[in-house]
């Protein structure tokens, strides 16, 4: 309510500031300089407001979707211990994980299990290969000419 007034008595004092020289030197109606710069100045103002409010929802809306991207690279999906539905919850490590699940809405503790293993390098192995040459009936041929050879 005290801004709304305060808003009003500006509106008053700046179409005071912009009437009384025009009306004084110029000889133009008061009353009509009063309305139109009050006018003026309600509709600038709604059309600021409106541009600052577009602009506060834009950058809200990148600050969610920041925010949301951040969680999402260090969320984990959790089960939970009472009902077993999976939650996604953010990890923080050496932080407090504890969580509320969405479903029973039970308080769940988190304990992190960190697992090391040896990485696998691909590019060590030789290349897979496909064959349908069969092995065994190969080494069946290889013996088959050497008896062959044998008996001529
Ligand atoms: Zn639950």
């Amino acid at each position: 309510m005290r801004e709304i007034l305060l808003s009003i008595f500006k509106i008053l004092i700046l179409s005071s500031v912009i009437s009384l020289p025009v009306w004084y030197f110029l000889n133009i109606s008061l009353v009509g300089l009063y309305i139109i710069t009050i006018v003026i100045q309600i509709v600038i103002g709604y059309i600021y407001n409106t541009w600052s409010q577009d602009r506060f929802e834009k950058n809200l809306s990148l600050k969610q979707l920041e925010l949301q991207r951040e969680i999402e690279e260090t969320a984990a999906q959790a089960t939970c211990a009472y009902c077993g539905e999976i939650n996604l919850i953010p990890i923080t490590p050496g932080g407090d994980n504890d969580f509320d699940c969405l479903h029973c809405e039970k308080t769940n503790a988190v304990y992190l299990n960190i697992t090391v293993a040896q990485k696998t390098n691909l590019s060590d192995l030789p290349p897979y290969e496909i064959s349908n040459l069969d092995p065994t009936l190969e080494e069946t041929k290889k013996l088959f000419n050497t008896n062959e050879n044998r008996t001529s």
